[in-house]
């Protein structure tokens, strides 16, 4: 069996190992065992569904909440010469009959429902009616109340147990935290399941953290300098921000559209439409966009804000370089971030238990944000995991910040703030300790104050990463007044009194010049000009069968094909990413590209013709 799962990997989906442990899930479920399957974003979730799916007899069922991605999906494996199809909304009465047709003649293998789709009357007596291999819950933290991505249909999948009781099932997710793990579980009936828990690290993403310096600058000279031309996801806080900003990349000739729940549905979609098929567009968008976003070419992730937590912090990021290829991870914060999370907290209705869990989640954010040492060794512990040495991939394994003896500095401004009396925010408390006196500090004495003009020897910024760096520690606290007042905690006492040494990190700008060198390598090996050669092929490809381009190649694969400049089908059929499908549909196609660059040798005899219909791969 271990062979043939092989055979179909290669066959069908043209790689040649599995990754992690999707053979031994793979393996799981074809003998008919429940399972649930924990791996990151971009893990390759999907082929432990897909390869039992033609292993098994009968049709597998995937369920998957979001619409807009099914048809992507079943086209990419159309693609691959799978018979795929979805059941939505979408499809018109005259296409669900056709579907249904095939269903119950055994002619397809895999079908992507909605869950309210599935849970119909009508679905559920059709697959009562056909051979169900398997049935795949995708995204299945959506069952979790306490999760963002909350969806009431999921609590009703556990239905599926009691009607299919022989049908074993695959719940999937990236989510990973414990708690949610284990409402999985039990909403869904998995109590028997055997859990796949895969390492969480995902090596090719550089995270990076700067402080907050003018963020679209530093934004738009990230892209410049490592990532024109590149598909991207810029987060922001606010729908007016996220407005704001993709106006302003838009001006600097990038590619950007906004995306937020503001906006009516029809062009939400049409946005993530053109995110989705085209090439180099960068989406800026709020949270609302990106959960179910399997683009797997997505070359940086940025958030302009403070990430509510490392949880979703990671899955935000995780989004980037799916196809295994270097991504950026890179955020800009600053203390600014810091008081309007911790505002949004405590203002918030939730009970005060929830409250303090947000809090937890916050600081341990904050915390990340700070380090001096791997991101990466921190992000992984957090979940659980260990990382033996630091990563060489992070902005701190790459450029070791400087660290510096702030005490003095701390000191000064923990007795700024206690002596203004703790009612003022960061910006009024520079001021007094850089003696930048103004009417309202003269009404309240404060220019009098031996504190005022005490700390010349920092510049405004310097003091407000001072400030910031407090806070994350967790002397100072934020007030939830409206105003951001800050007031020190009983563990600022210590430093106050003296004789505790603070350390505190120097903020720095990045050096772009040597991470363009890094990101210039990622894409594009091969000789100049070829790789965009393909690329161009690969899209009018894409545009002729309305998919994106990626379903045709990924650019993993068309990199490959740069680099290694395989002359005949032979040799293509080698790289990772061509099945035997591809080969057939494109293999000359792209030879033809190597050779006209120069690249490739003699044409190759063996003449293939396109067909238009998709085979069984099984
Ligand atoms: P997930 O759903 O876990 O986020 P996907 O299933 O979309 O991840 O897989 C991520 C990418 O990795 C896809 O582009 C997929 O084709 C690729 N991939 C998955 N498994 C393998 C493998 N064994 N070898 C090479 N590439 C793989
Ligand atoms: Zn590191």
């Amino acid at each position: 069996m271990a062979s043939s799962a092989r055979q179909i990997l290669e066959r069908v989906f043209g790689y040649s190992s599995f990754r992690g442990q999707q053979e031994a899930v793979i393996e799981h479920a074809v003998s008919g065992g429940d399972s649930l399957v924990l791996m990151p974003t971009g893990g390759g979730k999907s082929l432990c569904y897909q390869i039992p799916a033609l292993m098994r007899s009968g049709t597998a069922v995937v369920v998957s909440p979001l619409i807009a991605l099914m048809r992507d999906q079943v086209d990419a494996l159309l693609q691959a010469g799978v018979r795929a199809a979805y059941l939505n909304s979408t499809l018109s009465y005259g296409e669900v009959l056709d579907v249904e047709n095939r269903l119950r003649t055994g002619r397809i293998d895999l079908l992507y429902v909605a869950p309210e789709r599935l849970l119909g009357d009508r679905t559920l007596a059709l697959l009562g009616a056909i051979d169900t291999a398997l049935f795949a819950i995708d995204e299945a933290h959506c069952v979790s109340q306490w999760g963002h991505d909350f969806r009431p249909e999921y609590l009703e999948l556990s239905v599926l147990r009691e009607r299919f009781p022989a049908v074993p099932r695959m719940a999937l997710t990236a989510t990973a935290d414990e708690t949610t793990r284990r409402e999985i579980a039990a909403r869904l009936g998995l109590t028997g399941a055997r859990w796949f828990v895969s390492g969480f690290d995902r090596p090719n993403i550089q995270y990076r953290v700067a402080p907050k310096a003018g963020p679209r600058d530093q934004l738009a000279r990230i892209i410049d300098t490592e990532h024109r031309g590149d598909a991207g996801i810029v987060y922001c806080l606010s729908r007016r921000s996220v407005d704001e900003t993709a106006e302003w990349l838009r001006g600097r000739g990038v590619d950007a559209l906004a995306y937020h729940a503001g906006m009516n549905a029809r062009d939400r979609e049409a946005h993530q439409d053109r995110f989705v098929r085209g090439e180099g567009v960068v989406m800026v968008a709020t949270i609302a966009f990106g959960m179910g976003i399997d683009k797997p070419d997505v070359r940086f992730v940025a958030h302009l804000n403070l990430p509510k937590s490392l949880e979703a912090y990671y899955q935000e990021t995780g989004r980037a370089g799916r196809d295994g290829l270097p991504a950026t991870a890179w955020m800009a914060y600053g203390l600014q971030d810091v008081i309007m999370l911790r505002q949004m907290v405590d203002g918030s209705e939730a009970a005060a238990e929830r409250k303090r869990l947000e809090i937890r989640k916050l600081d341990a954010m904050l915390g990340y944000c700070e380090l001096t040492t791997c991101r990466r060794q921190a992000l992984l512990a957090y979940f659980g995991e260990t990382l033996a040495e630091p990563c060489g991939n992070c902005d701190n394994c790459l450029d070791p910040p400087e660290s510096w003896d702030a005490t003095e500095a701390a000191r000064k401004a923990l007795s700024c703030v206690y002596r203004t009396g703790q009612r003022f925010g960061a910006g009024y408390v520079v001021d007094v300790l850089r003696g930048k006196g103004d009417e309202r500090m003269g009404r309240f004495g404060h220019d009098r104050l031996p504190i005022f003009g005490a700390g010349a020897e920092l510049d405004a910024r310097q003091w407000r990463s001072v400030i910031r760096q407090l806070v994350a520690r967790g002397l100072l606290t934020v007030d939830i007044d409206g105003y951001g007042s800050l007031s020190l905690t009983p563990a600022a006492r210590s430093v106050v009194r003296g004789g505790v040494t603070v350390e505190l990190r120097r903020d720095a700008l990045p050096s772009p010049a040597r991470r363009k060198k890094q990101a210039a390598k990622a894409v594009g090996a091969g000789p100049p000009g070829l790789f965009d050669a393909l690329r161009a092929r690969r899209r009018e490809l894409a545009q002729e069968q309305g998919v994106p381009p990626y379903v045709i190649f990924h650019d993993a694969t068309l990199a490959a094909m740069a680099k290694i400049r395989p002359r005949t089908l032979d040799e293509m059929s080698e790289l990772s990413g061509v099945g035997a499908r591809k080969l057939e549909r494109y293999g000359e196609i792209f030879l033809r590209v190597l050779r006209e660059h120069g690249a490739a040798g003699a044409p190759d005899n063996t003449v293939v013709e396109d067909s238009e219909e998709s085979t069984a791969a099984s």
